[in-house]
Protein backbone atom coordinates (compact mmCIF):
# COMPACT_ATOMS: atom_id res chain seq x y z
CA UNK A 1 0.00 0.00 0.00
CA UNK A 2 1.15 3.38 -1.06
CA UNK A 3 1.54 6.20 1.67
CA UNK A 4 1.06 9.62 0.10
CA UNK A 5 2.07 12.43 1.88
CA UNK A 6 1.60 15.30 -0.70
CA UNK A 7 -0.62 15.87 -3.38
CA UNK A 8 2.06 15.15 -6.26
CA UNK A 9 2.64 11.83 -4.33
CA UNK A 10 -0.96 10.60 -5.17
CA UNK A 11 -1.32 12.20 -8.44
CA UNK A 12 1.55 10.65 -9.87
CA UNK A 13 0.80 7.20 -8.75
CA UNK A 14 -2.97 7.96 -9.77
CA UNK A 15 -1.99 9.13 -13.09
CA UNK A 16 -0.09 5.49 -13.28
CA UNK A 17 -2.85 3.72 -12.74
CA UNK A 18 -5.42 5.34 -14.59
CA UNK A 19 -3.06 5.07 -18.20
CA UNK A 20 -3.81 0.94 -17.57
CA UNK A 21 -7.80 2.63 -17.97
CA UNK A 22 -7.96 0.85 -14.25
CA UNK A 23 -11.36 2.68 -12.12
CA UNK A 24 -10.04 4.35 -9.15
CA UNK A 25 -12.72 4.66 -6.35
CA UNK A 26 -12.07 6.64 -3.09
CA UNK A 27 -12.95 6.74 0.09
CA UNK A 28 -12.74 9.58 2.18
CA UNK A 29 -12.50 9.10 6.47
CA UNK A 30 -11.24 11.18 9.28
CA UNK A 31 -9.30 8.34 10.54
CA UNK A 32 -9.38 6.50 13.83
CA UNK A 33 -10.66 3.54 11.56
CA UNK A 34 -13.24 0.75 12.91
CA UNK A 35 -15.40 -1.50 11.06
CA UNK A 36 -18.00 0.93 9.91
CA UNK A 37 -14.95 2.50 7.65
CA UNK A 38 -13.76 -1.08 6.40
CA UNK A 39 -17.25 -1.90 5.18
CA UNK A 40 -16.64 1.32 2.65
CA UNK A 41 -13.76 0.02 1.87
CA UNK A 42 -14.88 -3.26 1.10
CA UNK A 43 -17.91 -1.60 -1.09
CA UNK A 44 -15.36 0.21 -2.92
CA UNK A 45 -12.95 -2.87 -4.07
CA UNK A 46 -16.41 -4.13 -5.18
CA UNK A 47 -16.74 -1.78 -7.21
CA UNK A 48 -13.48 -1.02 -8.65
CA UNK A 49 -13.19 -4.81 -9.14
CA UNK A 50 -9.84 -6.85 -9.00
CA UNK A 51 -7.96 -4.24 -11.54
CA UNK A 52 -9.13 -1.20 -10.33
CA UNK A 53 -7.44 0.97 -7.32
CA UNK A 54 -8.94 1.31 -4.32
CA UNK A 55 -8.04 4.69 -2.45
CA UNK A 56 -8.38 6.11 1.35
CA UNK A 57 -8.01 9.33 2.34
CA UNK A 58 -7.45 10.41 5.78
CA UNK A 59 -7.51 13.38 6.95
CA UNK A 60 -9.30 15.44 10.00
CA UNK A 61 -10.46 18.71 8.54
CA UNK A 62 -10.27 21.53 10.53
CA UNK A 63 -12.72 23.40 8.32
CA UNK A 64 -15.91 21.26 8.90
CA UNK A 65 -15.38 21.50 13.40
CA UNK A 66 -16.84 24.80 14.40
CA UNK A 67 -15.15 27.12 17.12
CA UNK A 68 -15.93 25.35 20.02
CA UNK A 69 -16.05 21.68 18.35
CA UNK A 70 -13.46 18.69 18.84
CA UNK A 71 -10.87 19.27 16.00
CA UNK A 72 -8.18 19.02 18.88
CA UNK A 73 -9.56 16.58 21.08
CA UNK A 74 -11.15 14.40 17.34
CA UNK A 75 -9.21 10.27 18.00
CA UNK A 76 -6.00 9.82 15.88
CA UNK A 77 -3.78 6.62 15.24
CA UNK A 78 -2.43 6.67 11.63
CA UNK A 79 -0.19 3.75 12.30
CA UNK A 80 -3.15 1.53 13.29
CA UNK A 81 -5.45 3.13 10.71
CA UNK A 82 -2.66 1.93 7.74
CA UNK A 83 -2.49 -1.39 9.05
CA UNK A 84 -6.16 -1.83 8.80
CA UNK A 85 -5.89 -0.46 5.55
CA UNK A 86 -3.49 -2.74 4.49
CA UNK A 87 -5.13 -5.69 5.48
CA UNK A 88 -8.25 -4.49 3.63
CA UNK A 89 -6.12 -4.57 0.28
CA UNK A 90 -6.84 -0.82 -0.18
CA UNK A 91 -3.95 0.57 -2.75
CA UNK A 92 -3.09 3.73 -1.62
CA UNK A 93 -3.90 5.92 1.36
CA UNK A 94 -4.15 10.04 1.42
CA UNK A 95 -2.74 11.21 4.38
CA UNK A 96 -1.68 14.92 3.87
CA UNK A 97 -0.93 17.35 6.60
CA UNK A 98 -3.17 21.09 6.57
CA UNK A 99 -1.04 22.83 4.72
CA UNK A 100 -0.61 20.52 2.10
CA UNK A 101 -4.32 20.53 1.26
CA UNK A 102 -4.90 24.24 2.85
CA UNK A 103 -3.48 27.42 1.05
CA UNK A 104 -3.95 30.65 3.47
CA UNK A 105 -4.72 32.24 0.59
CA UNK A 106 -7.52 30.13 -0.41
CA UNK A 107 -10.63 32.33 -1.05
CA UNK A 108 -12.89 29.27 -2.68
CA UNK A 109 -15.75 27.09 -1.21
CA UNK A 110 -18.45 25.28 -2.13
CA UNK A 111 -21.55 25.06 -0.58
CA UNK A 112 -25.50 23.25 -1.56
CA UNK A 113 -27.05 26.61 -0.28
CA UNK A 114 -30.18 24.88 0.86
CA UNK A 115 -28.99 21.76 2.46
CA UNK A 116 -26.61 22.98 4.21
CA UNK A 117 -28.75 25.33 6.13
CA UNK A 118 -31.00 22.45 7.82
CA UNK A 119 -30.58 19.91 10.90
CA UNK A 120 -26.88 19.11 11.18
CA UNK A 121 -26.58 22.49 9.48
CA UNK A 122 -28.26 24.19 11.83
CA UNK A 123 -26.37 22.72 14.61
CA UNK A 124 -23.28 22.87 12.97
CA UNK A 125 -23.12 26.19 10.91
CA UNK A 126 -20.42 25.88 8.47
CA UNK A 127 -20.27 22.22 9.08
CA UNK A 128 -20.95 21.08 5.68
CA UNK A 129 -19.85 23.91 3.55
CA UNK A 130 -16.38 22.48 5.12
CA UNK A 131 -17.19 19.19 4.37
CA UNK A 132 -18.19 19.83 0.69
CA UNK A 133 -14.69 21.82 0.05
CA UNK A 134 -12.43 19.36 1.55
CA UNK A 135 -14.41 16.63 -0.77
CA UNK A 136 -14.57 18.67 -3.65
CA UNK A 137 -10.99 18.94 -3.46
CA UNK A 138 -10.23 15.23 -2.57
CA UNK A 139 -12.20 15.17 -5.62
CA UNK A 140 -10.16 17.21 -7.98
CA UNK A 141 -6.39 15.92 -6.84
CA UNK A 142 -7.22 12.21 -7.21
CA UNK A 143 -10.18 12.55 -9.81
CA UNK A 144 -12.13 8.85 -8.79
CA UNK A 145 -14.67 7.68 -10.92
CA UNK A 146 -16.45 7.16 -7.97
CA UNK A 147 -16.67 7.46 -4.23
CA UNK A 148 -18.28 5.44 -0.87
CA UNK A 149 -19.45 7.50 1.91
CA UNK A 150 -21.62 5.97 4.83
CA UNK A 151 -25.09 6.39 5.30
CA UNK A 152 -24.48 7.25 8.69
CA UNK A 153 -24.02 10.55 7.49
CA UNK A 154 -27.20 10.83 5.76
CA UNK A 155 -27.33 14.49 5.25
CA UNK A 156 -23.74 14.42 4.18
CA UNK A 157 -24.56 12.18 1.64
CA UNK A 158 -27.49 14.00 0.96
CA UNK A 159 -25.24 17.70 0.21
CA UNK A 160 -22.37 15.22 -1.46
CA UNK A 161 -25.12 13.80 -3.99
CA UNK A 162 -26.25 17.25 -4.74
CA UNK A 163 -22.84 18.78 -5.04
CA UNK A 164 -21.28 16.34 -7.97
CA UNK A 165 -24.65 16.56 -9.51
CA UNK A 166 -24.86 20.37 -9.25
CA UNK A 167 -21.38 20.84 -10.66
CA UNK A 168 -21.60 17.91 -12.78
CA UNK A 169 -18.31 16.51 -11.28
CA UNK A 170 -18.83 13.09 -12.96
CA UNK A 171 -18.00 10.93 -9.71
CA UNK A 172 -20.26 8.16 -9.03
CA UNK A 173 -21.57 8.99 -5.28
CA UNK A 174 -22.26 5.67 -3.74
CA UNK A 175 -24.10 5.38 0.11
CA UNK A 176 -22.72 2.29 2.17
CA UNK A 177 -25.57 1.17 5.01
CA UNK A 178 -24.79 2.06 8.64
CA UNK A 179 -22.83 -0.61 10.65
CA UNK A 180 -23.73 -0.90 14.43
CA UNK A 181 -22.12 -2.72 17.40
CA UNK A 182 -23.89 -5.91 18.79
CA UNK A 183 -25.79 -3.49 20.92
CA UNK A 184 -27.20 -1.37 17.91
CA UNK A 185 -24.96 1.90 18.49
CA UNK A 186 -24.08 3.04 15.68
CA UNK A 187 -19.96 2.33 15.10
CA UNK A 188 -18.37 6.23 15.25
CA UNK A 189 -14.61 7.53 15.55
CA UNK A 190 -16.21 9.31 18.35
CA UNK A 191 -17.62 5.95 20.42
CA UNK A 192 -14.19 6.03 22.49
CA UNK A 193 -14.57 9.43 24.02
CA UNK A 194 -17.66 7.92 25.46
CA UNK A 195 -17.51 7.31 29.32
CA UNK A 196 -18.32 3.79 30.57
CA UNK A 197 -21.58 5.22 31.76
CA UNK A 198 -22.32 6.98 28.79
CA UNK A 199 -21.52 4.07 26.75
CA UNK A 200 -24.00 1.83 28.12
CA UNK A 201 -26.36 4.19 27.90
CA UNK A 202 -26.05 5.39 24.28
CA UNK A 203 -27.62 2.51 22.48
CA UNK A 204 -30.82 4.10 23.44
CA UNK A 205 -30.22 5.78 20.07
CA UNK A 206 -31.12 2.62 18.35
CA UNK A 207 -33.42 1.97 20.45
CA UNK A 208 -35.80 4.41 19.35
CA UNK A 209 -35.08 3.66 15.87
CA UNK A 210 -35.90 0.40 16.39
CA UNK A 211 -39.27 1.42 18.22
CA UNK A 212 -40.03 4.21 15.22
CA UNK A 213 -39.68 1.89 12.29
CA UNK A 214 -42.36 -0.80 13.87
CA UNK A 215 -44.96 2.66 14.42
CA UNK A 216 -44.15 3.94 10.51
CA UNK A 217 -46.18 1.88 8.99
CA UNK A 218 -49.72 1.99 11.46
CA UNK A 219 -50.74 5.17 9.96
CA UNK A 220 -49.10 7.59 12.92
CA UNK A 221 -48.38 11.27 11.76
CA UNK A 222 -44.80 12.08 11.19
CA UNK A 223 -45.11 14.46 14.39
CA UNK A 224 -46.73 12.14 16.71
CA UNK A 225 -43.58 9.46 15.55
CA UNK A 226 -41.15 12.55 16.36
CA UNK A 227 -42.88 12.35 19.68
CA UNK A 228 -42.46 9.25 20.58
CA UNK A 229 -39.07 9.23 19.48
CA UNK A 230 -37.98 12.13 21.49
CA UNK A 231 -39.34 10.54 24.41
CA UNK A 232 -37.93 7.55 24.04
CA UNK A 233 -34.61 9.15 23.89
CA UNK A 234 -35.47 11.83 26.87
CA UNK A 235 -35.96 8.72 29.11
CA UNK A 236 -32.15 8.12 29.09
CA UNK A 237 -31.23 10.87 32.00
CA UNK A 238 -27.71 10.73 30.45
CA UNK A 239 -29.12 11.95 27.07
CA UNK A 240 -28.96 15.65 25.47
CA UNK A 241 -31.44 14.96 22.64
CA UNK A 242 -30.00 17.87 20.33
CA UNK A 243 -32.29 16.90 17.48
CA UNK A 244 -35.30 15.04 16.61
CA UNK A 245 -36.19 15.17 12.57
CA UNK A 246 -38.16 13.42 10.47
CA UNK A 247 -37.64 13.86 6.58
CA UNK A 248 -38.54 12.39 3.44
CA UNK A 249 -35.77 10.20 2.63
CA UNK A 250 -35.49 11.39 -0.89
CA UNK A 251 -35.60 14.63 -0.54
CA UNK A 252 -35.34 15.78 2.81
CA UNK A 253 -38.18 17.88 2.94
CA UNK A 254 -40.31 18.67 5.79
CA UNK A 255 -43.40 16.25 6.31
CA UNK A 256 -46.99 17.17 7.17
CA UNK A 257 -49.39 14.53 7.97
CA UNK A 258 -49.28 10.85 7.84
CA UNK A 259 -46.11 9.13 6.31
CA UNK A 260 -46.95 8.30 3.14
CA UNK A 261 -43.47 7.85 1.22
CA UNK A 262 -40.16 6.60 2.69
CA UNK A 263 -39.32 8.79 5.57
CA UNK A 264 -35.53 9.74 7.68
CA UNK A 265 -35.13 9.63 11.33
CA UNK A 266 -32.62 11.83 12.17
CA UNK A 267 -31.21 12.00 15.37
CA UNK A 268 -28.05 14.12 17.12
CA UNK A 269 -27.53 13.57 20.74
CA UNK A 270 -24.78 14.54 23.26
CA UNK A 271 -23.56 12.61 26.06
CA UNK A 272 -21.18 14.34 28.14
CA UNK A 273 -18.94 16.58 25.06
CA UNK A 274 -19.31 13.63 22.86
CA UNK A 275 -22.06 14.56 19.61
CA UNK A 276 -23.73 11.20 18.03
CA UNK A 277 -25.83 10.72 14.94
CA UNK A 278 -27.92 7.93 13.52
CA UNK A 279 -30.59 7.40 11.23
CA UNK A 280 -33.04 5.43 9.92
CA UNK A 281 -34.99 4.93 6.50
CA UNK A 282 -38.76 3.84 7.65
CA UNK A 283 -41.89 3.11 5.45
CA UNK A 284 -45.34 3.91 5.62
CA UNK A 285 -46.13 0.02 4.45
CA UNK A 286 -44.82 -2.59 5.91
CA UNK A 287 -42.30 -4.63 3.81
CA UNK A 288 -43.96 -7.59 1.79
CA UNK A 289 -44.04 -10.93 2.95
CA UNK A 290 -41.54 -13.04 0.81
P1 LIG B 1 -15.55 9.80 9.26
O1 LIG B 1 -14.17 9.25 9.42
O2 LIG B 1 -16.36 9.80 10.50
O3 LIG B 1 -15.57 11.12 8.51
O4 LIG B 1 -16.30 8.78 8.31
C1 LIG B 1 -15.78 8.45 7.04
C2 LIG B 1 -16.86 7.75 6.26
O5 LIG B 1 -17.25 6.57 6.96
C3 LIG B 1 -18.12 8.61 6.09
O6 LIG B 1 -18.62 8.44 4.77
C4 LIG B 1 -19.05 8.03 7.12
O7 LIG B 1 -20.42 8.19 6.79
C5 LIG B 1 -18.65 6.58 7.10
N1 LIG B 1 -19.02 5.92 8.35
C6 LIG B 1 -18.73 6.32 9.61
N2 LIG B 1 -19.29 5.51 10.52
C7 LIG B 1 -19.96 4.56 9.82
C8 LIG B 1 -20.76 3.43 10.18
N3 LIG B 1 -20.99 3.10 11.46
N4 LIG B 1 -21.30 2.67 9.19
C9 LIG B 1 -21.09 2.99 7.89
N5 LIG B 1 -20.35 4.06 7.48
C10 LIG B 1 -19.80 4.82 8.43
Amino acid sequence: MQICRTKTAIRARITDWRSTGAPVVLVPTMGFLHDGHLSLMRLARARAGEQGRVVASIFVNPTQFGPNEDFESYPRDEARDFDLLRSEGVDAVFAPDIAEVYDPQAQTIVETTELAKVLIGKLRPGHFRGVATVVTKLFNIIRPDAAVFGEKDYQQLAVLRTMARDLDMGVEIIGAPIQREADGLAMSSRNVRLSPADRAAAPVLARALDQAEIMAPTGITASRLRSHVRATLEGEPRARVQSVDIRDAATLDTIAGPLTRPAVILLAVSFGKVFLIDNRVVHPTPPEEP
